[in-house]
């Protein structure tokens, strides 16, 4: 099963990645994890990559594009693998379809709107770190602690909006390009995670 997984920061793509990681036995692949390898390890592309980073600069798709082909190149992706924060744009897609066929792309989708509403409705206890949320809590005091509950600036509707805008930006080409293709399966990511998976299930059942 080689499949990319595509959903918008805070959608719970996490979680749906760990449980499908687990069901079908797929090797989970984070752009982010592997060039913090990379870069840890010192490896060739790490450091070109690093030579980038330390100008400040965007690394460009080409070394990204290396360092995800190298990584599908090991031995535990020849059984598959499930692709987390690759491809980002089209130019990474038409590189990916170079390396591999994927059998299908995953699209966790939300409306943006409510899940703006979730997370900048999100509140933590700045002591014990239990979260709350506005629509079921009024106040500013944890009911575990006593602690005094706040908003992190992550979750600021100005942040939240600016992560989403982005998101929704890079993401509807690919989804554009993939349905064109017919590879594009979308579920309901605005759904209790249970019922995400058992949809992403329904889904994955098909493909093995
Ligand atoms: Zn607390």
């Amino acid at each position: 099963m080689k499949i990319v997984l595509l959903g918008a920061p805070g959608a719970g793509k996490g979680t749906q990645a760990t449980r499908i990681a687990e069901k079908y036995g797929v090797v989970h692949i984070s752009t982010g994890d592997i060039f913090r390898k990379n870069l840890k390890e010192g490896t060739p592309v790490g450091l070109k990559a690093k030579a980038f980073i330390d100008k400040g600069q965007l690394v460009p798709d080409e070394v990204t594009c290396e360092i995800v082909a190298e990584r599908l190149k090991e031995k535990d992706c020849e059984k598959g693998f499930m692709l987390d924060g690759f491809p980002r744009n089209v130019m990474q897609a038409e590189a990916l379809d170079k390396m591999s066929d994927v059998d299908l792309v995953l699209n966790i989708a939300v409306d943006l709107d409510k899940l703006m509403a979730r997370l900048t409705g999100r509140r933590v206890c700045r002591e014990c770190g239990e979260s709350y949320h506005v629509s079921t809590f009024a106040g500013n005091k944890c009911s575990k602690c006593g602690g005094e509950v706040i908003q992190r600036a992550d979750d600021t509707e100005e942040t939240v909006g600016k992560r989403l805008k982005v998101y929704s930006e890079q993401t509807q080409p690919l989804i554009d390009y993939y349905t064109a293709k017919g590879k594009l399966q979308s579920v309901d990511g605005m759904k209790p995670i249970d019922e995400v998976f058992a949809e992403v299930v329904t889904v994955l059942d098909k493909v093995k």
